[in-house]
C-alpha cells in the first residue's frame, strides 16, 4: 500500500490535540498518517543542537514523547519526522551508554602549556580536563550529513550489507578537526569498533550492536617550530635532544579519551535505494 501524507502538520497538531486534550482528529487527517510512531529527523546543519541531534534517525511514539518533546515543539526547533512503518521505514541511531562526567576545572588553552612546562610528561583524560562531553558532542554531530554519528551509521550499513546475518566487526580510525573545543587540541584521532549482530527480515537489515570510541592527541611543538622547518609536529620525526629543543623545554604529553554507544539500526537491504550508505562523489 502506498501511504500518502497529505498535511504532517496539520496531523500532528491534531495528533497531540488528541493526545492531551482528547480532541478527536478529523477523519481526513487520519487517513493521511496512519502511525503511531515516526523517525525524528533534524536538518543536520550545525545549529541543530545537540540533543535534538542526538534523536536523529531514532524511533518514538507520538504517545510517549521524548524529554525534548516532539520535533518541532520546542522553542526554534526546526526539526521534522516522518512516519513509521514498521518494515519499511529506516532509522538509525547511537545512544550514549556512559554519563559523560567532566572535571568542573576546565582547561583554557593557557593550561595546556602550563602543563607541558610542568606536568613532566603525565598523560592527561578529557574528563580530568573537562572537555569530555564537548569533544564527544563535537565529534557526533558537527558538520552535520559529515558528523562522524552520520558517517558511521552508512558505514555500518554498508558492512551489515556485506555481511547478510550474524555476528560482525567494523574498525574506524579518522583525525577529526577539534579546534572548536578548544585551539591546542588541533586535529585529533578518534579510534574505535563497532561490534553486533545483524539479521534480516524481507529486504531490511536489522543491526544491533555497541561502538567503543577511544580519542588520542599529543600535546607538542605548541610553537609550530618543528611544523615549520620540517613539515611535522610529530615527536617521534627528531631526536629527543632536538624534540626538547624545538618544544623550548616543554614535555611531550599525551591526551586520551573513551566512551561507548549503543547503535540500532533498520535499513534497506538494497544499497542503491537506502538513506544509509557511504555516499562516495568527491
Ligand atoms: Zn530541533
Amino acid at each position: 500500500m502506498q501511504i500518502e501524507i497529505v498535511n504532517p502538520d496539520n496531523y500532528r497538531r491534531a495528533f497531540l490535540a488528541y493526545i492531551r486534550k482528547g480532541t478527536p482528529i478529523h477523519l481526513s487527517l487520519k487517513q493521511g498518517v496512519p502511525t503511531t510512531h515516526y523517525v525524528w529527523r533534524t536538518l543536520g546543519d550545525d545549529k541543530v543542537r545537540p540533543s535534538h541531534a542526538a534523536n536523529h534517525g531514532r524511533l518514538f511514539s507520538w504517545a510517549n514523547p521524548p524529554a525534548t518533546g516532539h520535533p518541532g515543539e520546542d522553542y526554534n526547533c526546526r526539526c521534522d519526522w516522518i512516519p513509521y512503518i514498521p518494515g519499511e521505514t529506516e532509522f538509525a541511531y547511537h545512544e550514549l551508554l556512559d554519563e559523560l562526567t567532566d572535571s568542573p576545572e576546565r582547561w583554557g588553552d593557557d593550561d595546556f602549556f602550563r602543563h607541558f612546562f610542568e606536568g613532566e610528561g603525565r598523560e592527561v583524560t578529557l574528563s580530568d580536563i573537562g572537555h569530555l562531553r564537548a569533544i564527544v558532542n563535537q565529534h557526533a554531530y558537527y558538520g552535520g550529513a559529515e558528523s562522524a554519528f552520520r558517517q558511521l551509521s552508512n558505514q555500518i550499513a554498508d558492512e551489515a550489507r556485506g555481511q547478510g546475518s550474524g555476528q560482525f566487526s567494523y574498525v574506524f580510525d579518522r583525525s577529526y578537526d577539534f579546534r572548536g573545543v578548544a585551539t591546542s587540541h588541533g586535529y585529533a584521532v578518534v579510534e574505535g569498533e563497532f561490534e553486533g549482530s545483524v539479521s534480516s527480515h524481507r529486504g531490511y537489515l536489522e543491526v544491533d550492536g555497541s561502538i567503543n570510541f577511544r580519542f588520542r592527541d599529543v600535546f607538542t611543538d605548541p610553537f609550530g617550530i618543528r611544523d615549520g622547518l620540517i613539515g611535522t609536529s610529530d615527536p617521534d620525526a627528531v631526536s629527543a635532544f632536538w624534540r626538547r629543543l624545538t618544544d623550548g623545554g616543554g614535555t611531550v604529553y599525551n591526551i586520551t579519551g573513551q566512551w561507548r554507544t549503543r547503535f540500532r539500526a533498520e535499513v534497506a537491504l538494497e544499497r542503491e535505494v537506502s538513506e544509509y550508505r557511504v555516499r562516495k562523489e568527491n
